[in-house]
């Protein structure tokens, strides 16, 4: 019997883990492949999952396939290849470069974790142990193996796959999973995160293709459910964000942009560029304080078959990003510290997206109190974070153990997602070929997921189920 068991982003929305088991008349286990890695983030309840083993231990899993470099979709990698796997990972050239860079970096994090929570211990006994390190994650990295767009890639006499664009960020695909059974061919998609629609005024500033692909034909779809339950503001938010950073710079002030290093701060500074160009916003000076953007704005430039047509225009007028004038890179420390000396209008876009760390936090304890300053959010806040804390404007805000006071504007802007909403989803589904006879849905809370599962049994007559924790569910 052949199986999928979701082994994470089930019932929420990390630590995307999907075991396709092919079975065998012999009573084997068959060929056992994962669809995806990912580290299970937020609450403490989900976050001690990374600690579980997987219900097949991690020597007998023969592959793993990986539709993009978020962590919630790769960051368990290290953690497998350190428990016994020594299979290929199979992901597109893009995705693997963006995972030498953030993999590392979780590794480092998870480091620092394990410090901070010995140092707090009176006990020496028994330390925290950090779930891999820098070095176990770029151990890691030797098994990736690259596969194109398209390319069908045979993994067992029964099994195969190919990746089609997913347009979420650089390099991100679906995967089309081709299993035979007693002689048949089923065909499993595998969606990962679906990008936005191809409408630059309702998705604005996609640096990569937009819009997934389309016409596709599956038995069984896994598709996942982040925006089930939220739409995306449908109007052009490029007026309004000239407008605020006009303004900001108008009274002297800054903009803080706290955006996630990969992608978002991409294509932000694209953003900002064409509102420069244009004329629409004065020409002040843009810090990019992140070391982990500018080895993202690399791994962009590499990769211009990624490109959307807007983006493939930008570097042929402008050429690299890293030597527009007026566009600071900042890498070191220190580089980090001149931008606090800078007290003339500017934009500063720095990391983390949350403002749960990083050295985003130096900026906006430095540019909250003034009220001549903008804070400008363009990405999701989850409840509890400090990103929330602030765009929810509340008086003060604790940063590095101080009570920071919230006097600059706020504001945010909700449709730089890289997420398809439910009237996008709709419409990519009705592109179709023929109704898949279950699709699971994963990668959502709760209320995300059963909401859509309504929406597509309303709209589209489908057989749709929410799956759950550690589910099997038999593929026939
Ligand atoms: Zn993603």
């Amino acid at each position: 019997m052949a199986y999928i068991q979701f082994l994470g982003a089930a019932g929420t929305v990390t630590g995307s883990k999907h075991l396709i088991n092919t079975g065998d008349p012999s009573g084997k286990n068959g060929f056992q492949l994962l669809i995806d890695c990912g580290l299970f983030q937020g609450q403490k309840e989900w976050r001690e999952r990374n600690w579980h083993d997987t219900p097949v231990p991690a020597k007998e899993v023969d592959a793993v396939i990986l539709t993009h470099a978020h962590l919630d979709h790769c960051g368990w990698i290290p953690r497998l290849v350190k428990e016994g796997f020594r299979g290929p990972i199979y992901a597109t050239s893009p995705t693997i470069d963006l995972c030498g860079i953030v993999l590392p970096d979780s590794g480092h994090l998870q480091e620092e974790d394990a410090n901070f929570y010995n140092k707090g211990k009176k006990s020496k006994h028994d330390p925290a142990l950090p779930l891999y390190t820098f070095e176990e994650a770029q151990n890691s990295l030797q098994y990736f193996k690259p596969v194109q767009v398209g390319e069908t890639v045979p993994l067992s006499p029964e099994l195969s796959f190919r990746f089609v664009r997913a347009a979420h960020i650089l390099g991100s695909c679906m995967v089309e999973v081709s299993l035979q059974i007693d002689g048949q061919a089923r065909r499993l998609l595998f969606t990962g995160d679906i990008g936005r629609v191809r409408d630059e005024k309702i998705a604005p500033g996609k640096v990569v293709h937009s819009g997934p692909a389309e016409g596709e034909v599956a038995d069984l779809v896994v598709m996942e459910s982040t925006y089930g339950n939220r739409t995306h503001p449908k109007e052009d938010p490029m007026p309004e964000l000239a407008s605020l950073i006009s303004a900001t710079a108008a009274r002297g002030g800054s903009v803080v942009v706290p955006a996630f290093a990969i992608e978002r701060t991409q294509k932000f500074i694209f953003i900002l560029k064409h509102l420069i160009e244009e004329g629409q916003i004065p020409r002040i000076p843009v810090f990019c304080d992140s070391p982990m953007a500018i080895r993202a704005v690399e791994v962009f430039l590499k990769h211009q078959e990624e490109y959307s047509a807007d983006t493939c225009d930008m570097i042929t007028k402008y050429g690299s990003p890293l030597e527009w004038p007026g566009f600071s890179f900042a890498s070191t420390a220190q580089e980090s510290k001149q931008i606090n000396s800078v007290l003339t209008p500017c934009v500063i876009i720095s990391s983390s997206g949350m403002a749960t760390g990083g050295r985003i936090l130096h900026h906006l304890s430095q540019r909250l109190p003034d009220p001549k300053n903008l804070v400008l959010f363009i990405g999701f806040q989850a409840p509890g974070t400090r990103g929330f804390a602030i765009k929810s404007k509340t008086d003060e805000v604790k940063i590095y153990g101080d009570y920071v006071p919230i006097r600059a504007q706020i504001a945010a802007l909700e449709q730089f997602s890289d997420h398809a909403d439910p009237p996008e989803l709709l419409e990519w589904l009705r592109t179709f070929g023929k109704q898949p006879a279950t699709t699971y849905l994963v990668h959502g809370e709760p209320d995300a997921s059963g909401k859509l599962r309504d929406l597509m049994a309303k709209e589209l007559g489908w057989n749709v189920q929410v799956a759950e924790y550690l589910e099997k569910v038999e593929v026939n």
